[in-house]
């Protein structure tokens, strides 16, 4: 039987849908699979949370045609200040000496929504299949037959290759019995916008308090994201006092740096997990994004990983292809996997160090948090390979993150 696609994504997120626009520019057949509608309020990722696009990510989006359509609604990062609550030590990354034009930009994930899939709806070989969703799928010799729900009834459609971007709880890791390493944080974000008296001239803050990381990102003038990590089992109390408490207690976490908090928007919870898939790949079949590894927001990595790993996959895809491959080699996974590795097991692990080791009241690792901050901040060679680290351009990266076509 031959292929009725290709390539089938499950799950057109950001990651899922990312990737569709990296590869149609080739030719295959693509299907993208998703059960709730970009504009359906349950999206699970296109809603109002502030995002902040590493420098890599600009790249990717650059080369698929993306950044100039989400352009005019990110704000830059020209500084990042990084702090502990009630301790001394603190470190700031600014752009300029870092030689970059920006550290990052922030953009709501929404917008970012709409630029990927009006770039993915101008290709007549991406097939968008929604409200539809995976129910189960089976290999055979000639490909991997999906059955899909869409309309009410049951399609089966014939994949070369089935790509899961189907999130945390990925039905098509489960349905491959892949096994999960897993931990639960016991923390929970709570996402609003706030506005403040002071403009925060492009700058983030980061501060770590006893409980998780508080953040702000800048999105315009005078209004910032606020990412405020709070213990699991305080999160109902946070999320439901009246505005006014909760500016207090915002306050009394992060101070008056931003003068008077004057205004703070609808509050959005997301109780936090880290999940890793024990195997990304298997014959036919790819994990990406939040399916292979979901990880805490702390270091502000989750997309821009996934987008890397984005670009890898469609390098390997294309280079396999011209090479006399075909789309269910497993080669091509082989060497994807090879490309991807170190970055992907770089980034997990510092997300969880950061994660453990802040969120820990021992007295000797906060002193040697504040030595490790003062020591990034007053030796410019750290800094810079550690400013390069959190951009995502450091080591091996696909050709799109080094600003080339494929
Ligand atoms: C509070 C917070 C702040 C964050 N901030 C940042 C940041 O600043 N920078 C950054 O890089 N990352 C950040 N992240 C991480 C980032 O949001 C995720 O890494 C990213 O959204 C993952 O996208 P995804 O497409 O892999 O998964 P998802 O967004 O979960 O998308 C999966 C899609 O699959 C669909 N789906 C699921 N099952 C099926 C099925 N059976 N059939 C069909 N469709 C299905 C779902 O409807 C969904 O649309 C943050 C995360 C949180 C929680």
């Amino acid at each position: 039987m031959p292929h009725d696609y290709d390539v089938v994504i499950i799950g057109a997120g950001m990651v899922g849908a990312s990737l569709a626009c990296a590869l149609a520019p080739s030719g295959l057949r693509i299907a993208i699979i998703e059960s709730v509608t970009l504009t359906n309020d349950q999206q699970p990722s296109y809603d109002d949370r502030g995002l902040t696009l590493s420098p890599s990510t600009k790249r990717i989006l650059e080369q698929i045609n993306i950044w100039s359509q989400v352009q005019a609604y990110v704000t830059p990062i020209k500084k990042i200040h990084v702090s502990e609550q009630g301790r001394f030590g603190f470190t700031h990354l600014d752009a300029v000496e870092s030689g970059f034009s920006e550290l990052g930009n922030v953009v709501i994930a929404r917008s970012l929504g709409l630029a990927i899939h009006k770039q993915m709806s101008s290709f007549e070989n991406v097939n968008l299949i929604c409200p539809a969703e995976l129910k189960h799928f089976q290999r055979t010799d000639s490909g991997m037959i999906l059955e899909i729900s869409h309309s009410g009834d049951i399609e089966k459609i014939c994949a070369g290759l089935l790509v899961g971007a189907d999130g945390s709880y990925s039905l098509v890791r489960r349905l491959a019995g892949i096994n999960t390493k897993e931990h639960d944080y016991k923390q929970t974000v709570i996402v609003s916008n706030i506005t403040t008296q002071k403009p925060n001239n492009s700058t983030a803050f980061e501060r770590f308090t006893p409980h998780g990381p508080v953040a702000l990102l800048p999105i315009d003038k005078n209004r910032s994201v606020l990412v405020f990590t709070v213990e699991g089992k305080n999160a109902e109390y946070y999320l439901n006092m009246p505005d006014e408490q909760y500016i207090d207690a915002i306050e009394a976490e992060f101070g008056r740096r931003l003068g008077k908090i004057e205004q703070v928007g609808q509050r959005r919870s997301y109780p936090l997990r880290f999940i890793e898939a024990i195997e990304q790949y298997q014959d036919q079949l790819v994990l990406l994004g939040n399916a292979v590894h979901t990880i805490h927001p702390n270091t502000a990595q989750g997309f821009n990983l996934g987008l890397r790993d984005v670009a890898g996959l469609a390098e390997c895809i294309i280079d396999g292809i011209e090479k006399g491959r075909t789309i269910d080699d497993i080669g091509i996974l082989e060497d994807y996997i090879k490309l991807r590795r170190d970055d992907q097991q770089y980034v997990m692990q510092f997300t969880n160090r950061l994660a453990h080791c802040f969120y820990n009241d021992k007295p000797l690792l906060s002193s040697a948090r504040n030595v490790a901050m003062l020591l990034i901040d007053m030796l410019p060679d750290l800094k810079r390979s550690f400013t390069e680290r959190s951009m995502g351009l450091a080591g091996l990266q696909p050709r799109f993150v080094r600003g080339q076509s494929l």
